[in-house]
């Protein structure tokens, strides 16, 4: 029995319809894509019910005549001329003029089309592919597309749709994405009758940002950047304290299109290590010139992902920014009245109705300008002598007790006290900083072992201490013995079931070294530690510092004093190495709130 069937031309139109039309979401895109393509100014996008009911995309643009507006319809269909290296082809290649003929094949189109010097526009209605009208018709100059009920003449692939409400948040992503990409074209996005978005379209990006995310977000923007000969980056990113749980907020825009590259991804985890928790993302917009031949245009292009032909040099320049940008940058989170006292905040609700908000004039002034950011420094962070902590540097250890005392008087803050054997409470001019002692302390003994660590110097003899391990043991001790070695450990075998630690890491006081041996045993023993080496090594570290720092109380005045300093010269004062907050700040004018005494 023959099993092979050739397919009708009906059936083939399903097939392609379905690779081109995934979703609603991809239907917009199409749509907007080709508004933008028609020079529109103004693009407005409208749906309901997740689009599966009804998109209506309408533009401004040059509008098609009447035998365009039918041709339009047609397979391999197009206007556009393409060269294969040129980035901005790479998503379009794909599609060679099928958008319109896949979109119309899998639901009932309206077009309603006017060109600039046309008495009379085109009216033509589709469904499922076949021309039902074609008629003149009033309309303005550009080109209106309204697409009814998505997969309705193929049931199957209606079922893979999710809710409506997933399927509008794909869509409100993806006109996040191309107003930040098209800043010099003004959207209106109307989402269930409800007026959601619009964006000016006078080519700020800032304003474009501020209306989409919220002036919270666009408060605790950092902008960066980076030029060379042939590529030139413009990133704004946010304070680690926004992160998000997924990479969404993470997004990059190659000469002016919406792609995806691991690489990207990659270096701003590097950046942020120990800076937010893990498995949390930074918010960060990047935009990035570049020679189109730089760019690897062999990838699939409906998934957006691309390659760099230098991803090493990419990876640098990216880290690099971030890092150059977050230096210079006071990264205290501010606790205020309004945003529930929440330090790391999960901004889920970046991209619902409530987030999209008409400019303010007042909250332009925040947006700082690279030159800004890099002036004000730490400004804020610590107290004066942060900037004169070079000083300090320079000073030999005998002078180091007369400059302090020094210091005390001049001294612009002032130590109140400990709150809860935890907290440090700090005053200074309007703003009271919070310290968690036990993160603060982490932090600074991360950072110090992390530096002797590389100096191979971190360890002391100690009286033998007996341990008992299990079967399988010493194989997984002598597979790891390198990395234990350079921590500081040494260690012999006692018998088939014990070893004897004779030197621990000089961090570690006696009483913990025992029990972070054993500790780190387990943790090797489960598999718990990434494969990575450089990761393994941290791991392990961090572990040391959290079993030293447990062991720390209440401190005295002169303990916290020290903490301070120590604190002030780490590279990374916001965060312990797992990412959460070391310091706080609440602005006295924030409790005034509280107190109503200012409204
Ligand atoms: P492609 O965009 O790859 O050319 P499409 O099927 O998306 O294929 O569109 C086919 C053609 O229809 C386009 O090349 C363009 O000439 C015309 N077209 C589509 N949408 C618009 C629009 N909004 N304004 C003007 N012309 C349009
Ligand atoms: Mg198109």
């Amino acid at each position: 029995m023959n099993k092979i069937i050739l397919l009708d031309e009906k059936m083939i139109s399903k097939i392609s319809a379905g690779e081109v039309v995934e979703r609603p979401a991809s239907i917009v895109k199409e749509l907007v894509e080709n508004s933008i393509d028609a020079s529109s100014k103004n693009i407005s996008i409208e749906i309901t019910n997740g689009g599966i009911s009804y998109i209506k995309v309408l533009d401004d643009g040059i509008g098609m005549s009447a035998v365009d507006a039918i041709l339009a319809f047609g397979r391999h269909a197009t206007s556009k001329i393409k060269t294969v290296d040129d980035l901005y082809n790479i998503e379009t290649l794909g599609f060679r003029g099928e958008a319109l003929a896949s979109i119309s094949a899998i639901s009932k189109v309206t077009l309603k089309t006017k060109e600039e010097n046309e008495l009379y526009g085109t009216l033509i209605k589709i469904d499922g592919g076949k021309i039902k009208e074609k008629n003149k018709c009033g309309c303005e100059k550009g080109t209106a597309i309204e697409v009814y009920d998505i997969f309705y003449n193929t049931p199957a692939r209606r079922k893979f749709l999710k809710r409506p409400s997933t399927e509008s948040t794909y869509i409100t992503n993806l006109v996040s994405k191309m107003c930040l990409s098209h800043p010099n074209i003004s959207f209106k996005y109307i989402k269930d009758k409800k007026l959601e978005l619009v964006t000016s379209g006078d080519g700020n990006i800032n304003d474009v940002i501020l209306r989409l995310f919220g002036k919270d977000l666009y408060s605790s923007l950092i902008f960066a950047n980076y030029e060379s000969e042939y590529i030139k980056v413009n990133m704004y990113l946010c304070k680690p304290s926004f992160n998000k749980s997924n990479r969404n907020m993470q997004m990059l825009f190659v000469n002016g299109r919406y792609v995806k590259n691991k690489v990207y991804n990659i270096a701003i985890d590097e950046a942020y290590k120990t800076l937010i928790p893990r498995n949390r993302y930074p918010i960060i917009i990047t935009y990035l010139q570049i020679s189109p031949k730089q760019v690897d245009v062999n990838v699939h292009p409906s998934k957006m992902e691309i390659k760099f032909s230098n991803e090493k040099e990419i990876f640098e320049i990216i880290y690099k920014t971030i890092k150059k940008g977050l230096a210079k940058t006071n990264l205290i989170p501010e606790v205020k009245s309004k945003n529930n006292f929440s330090v790391t905040m999960e901004k889920e609700d970046i991209n619902n109705g409530e987030q999209t908000k008409i400019i303010h004039s007042e909250y332009m002034n925040y947006f700082p300008s690279s030159k800004d950011s890099i002036k004000s420094g730490n400004k804020d962070l610590l107290p004066q002598e942060v900037y004169e902590r070079e000083n300090v540097d320079v000073l030999k250890s005998g002078d180091y007790e007369i400059y302090e005392k020094n210091i005390n008087k001049n001294r612009d803050y002032k130590i109140v006290g400990t709150l809860f054997s935890t907290y440090i409470i700090i005053e200074r001019k309007d703003a009271i900083y919070i310290i968690d002692q036990h993160a603060a302390h982490e932090r600074i003994l991360y950072e110090k072992y992390m530096s002797e660590y590389n100096k191979v110097q971190g360890k002391q003899t100690t009286i033998p201490i007996l341990i008992n391990i299990e079967p399988g043991d010493m194989e997984i001790l002598s597979e790891n013995e390198n990395i234990l070695r350079k921590l500081g450990y040494k260690y012999e075998c006692f018998g088939d079931n014990s070893i004897i630690l004779r030197e621990v890491p000089i961090i570690l006081g006696q009483p913990e070294s025992r029990q972070l041996f054993i500790d780190i045993i387990d943790r090797l023993r489960d598999n718990n530690f990434s494969h990575n080496i450089n990761l393994k090594e941290e791991n392990i570290i961090m572990m040391a510092c959290k079993s030293a720092v447990k062991a720390m109380d209440s401190l005295s005045d002169d303990e916290i004093y020290q903490l301070f300093n120590d604190l002030k010269i780490t590279e990374s004062p916001y965060t312990c190495p797992h990412g959460r907050p070391v310091i706080i700040s609440i602005k006295k004018y924030e409790l005034e709130k509280m107190f109503k005494r200012v409204m």
